[in-house]
């Protein structure tokens, strides 16, 4: 008992911890206030631990130690860059498409200054952001008009909602997908007031079975892309030629969710066909709707490109106005529309760059980090990821480094700074250089050398 009052005694006083000079720093990036609270918790803690008979380090550097690691712990900002070694080009856990250095620019240049958001110069009064991106949109997709939303999701909400609502919308049901994150089409199609009304079977739909449901409660036919799923064997969809005719003989529309809309043929990389958004314009569809950040390559967005008539009736509806974008969208996207536009994408946008870069380069870089880091060079795969091209992938170089514990050293990856995703195989952790940016290659071999000799890693 008289040696835990002994070590009561011994703990430091608020006081004696405010005076310190560490803590003349803490104050200035948390407040007296937090800082305050912070040692005042940190004591109790000790006390409590103290009196558990728990041995503590009570000196007033450790106490100090542990109260910058608590408000650290609490108030570090919980969205940071990281380094992605994933291979997973589009990786929806770690922010998808990450921008070009135009599309960054871009942000900045607007994100600090007044700027034309709903702006006309030429008239000097109210413009209306609807514009910005339109003619790029128009130019690139061949499309007579587009709008751009928060993301797709809302931007799928907004075509069955404005144009579906009280009627019926027609699809397969091989179609009838999860997205992700309980994206469900039957509960988007609740929510939005439209019918379902489900065709065909799982494996097989024709255009005929469309053909014998259609009816005066007919809103649409909707084709949505299977993004994040492969069907193979006894399967058929119709096409979209068919899908488009059918909704013109019978007067209702023809909507096509394509989910990563990708501008850019992906065959071209040795990949499977993902179906791109001129294919979908030119087969007909009255409206497309697809992300800004998966194959696309810019930031967060849904853009719905389509028939003018159709475009102006949604840029009416009341949802429209609660899922807009900010002046930081437009910035990014208008700048990552003009790499295509420029027919510069393959260079300019991050994700095209990674997919199309060579292996032989990626296996150059794997070498260099093997050089300096250890481990050894072997073959992978990289896939495209952000529901993109499901079951197909790119071969790629990785650095393999043995470790006796991977669980326990890819935490410490994650725990770095800048935290390193990587991936384990077997007794390996592994790191493809695909993905990750020139500019973090630094940072990347400076992390892992701290970690690699740690000898039990
Ligand atoms: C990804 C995806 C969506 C959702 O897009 P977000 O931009 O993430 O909201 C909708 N439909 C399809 C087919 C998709 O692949």
């Amino acid at each position: 008992m008289d040696d835990k009052r002994d070590w009561l005694r011994k703990l430091p006083s608020v006081d004696r911890l405010l005076s310190h000079k560490r803590v003349q720093n803490l104050i200035k990036d948390y407040s007296h206030r937090l800082v305050v609270e912070a040692i005042r918790a940190e004591l109790e803690s000790a006390r409590r631990g103290i009196l558990a008979k728990q041995k503590l380090d009570i000196s007033e550097s450790a106490v100090l130690d542990r109260v910058i690691y608590g408000l650290g712990m609490s108030f570090q900002a919980s969205l940071r860059p990281v380094i992605n070694a994933t291979g997973v080009i589009i990786h929806t856990n770690l922010g998808r498409a990450p921008l070009s250095k135009a599309a960054q620019a871009a942000m900045i240049a607007v994100a600090g200054a007044y700027n034309t958001l709903e702006y006309d110069l030429e008239e000097g009064e109210r413009g209306s952001r609807l514009v910005h991106a339109a003619k790029l949109l128009r130019a690139l997709t061949g499309a007579e008009d587009a709008i751009v939303l928060n993301n797709n999701a809302a931007a799928l909400i907004l075509i069955l909602s404005g144009l579906a609502s009280g009627r019926e919308v027609i699809i397969s049901r091989g179609q009838l997908v999860e997205i992700g994150g309980g994206f469900r089409i039957p509960a988007i199609m609740q929510e939005s007031g439209a019918t379902l009304v489900e065709v065909g079977t799982t494996n097989r739909t024709r255009i005929e079975d469309f053909e014998a449901v259609v009816n005066e409660q007919t809103a649409m036919l909707l084709r949505v892309h299977a993004s994040n799923f492969r069907q193979l064997g006894f399967v058929e969809q119709p096409s979209l030629r068919q899908l488009a005719a059918c909704a013109r003989q019978r007067g209702v529309l023809a909507v096509d969710d394509l989910g990563s809309g990708t501008l850019i043929d992906t065959r071209e990389f040795g990949l499977a066909y993902e179906p791109t958004i001129q294919d979908s314009v030119s087969a007909g569809f009255d409206l497309i709707c697809f992300s800004g950040d998966k194959l696309l390559g810019g930031p967060q967005a849904g853009i719905i490109v389509g028939k003018a008539e159709l475009i102006a009736r949604l840029k009416r509806h009341p949802l429209a106005r609660a899922m807009r974008v900010d002046k930081l969208t437009y910035a990014a996207l208008i700048a990552t529309l003009q790499h295509y536009l420029g027919d510069v994408a393959m260079q300019q946008v991050p994700i095209w760059r990674m997919i199309a870069r060579p292996l032989k380069e990626i296996g150059t870089t794997a070498e260099r980090w093997a050089a300096q880091i250890g481990g050894k060079v072997v073959d992978g795969r990289s896939t495209v990821g952000g529901g993109s091209l499901p079951g197909t992938d790119l071969p790629t170089r990785l650095l393999a480094i043995p470790a006796a514990f991977p669980a326990r050293f890819v935490a410490g990856l994650r725990q770095a700074d800048p935290p390193v995703i990587a991936r384990v195989a077997k007794s390996d952790v592994l790191l493809d250089p695909r993905t990750v940016l020139p500019e973090q290659e630094a940072d990347l071999l400076r992390v892992l050398s701290g970690l690699a000799v740690d000898e039990d890693r």
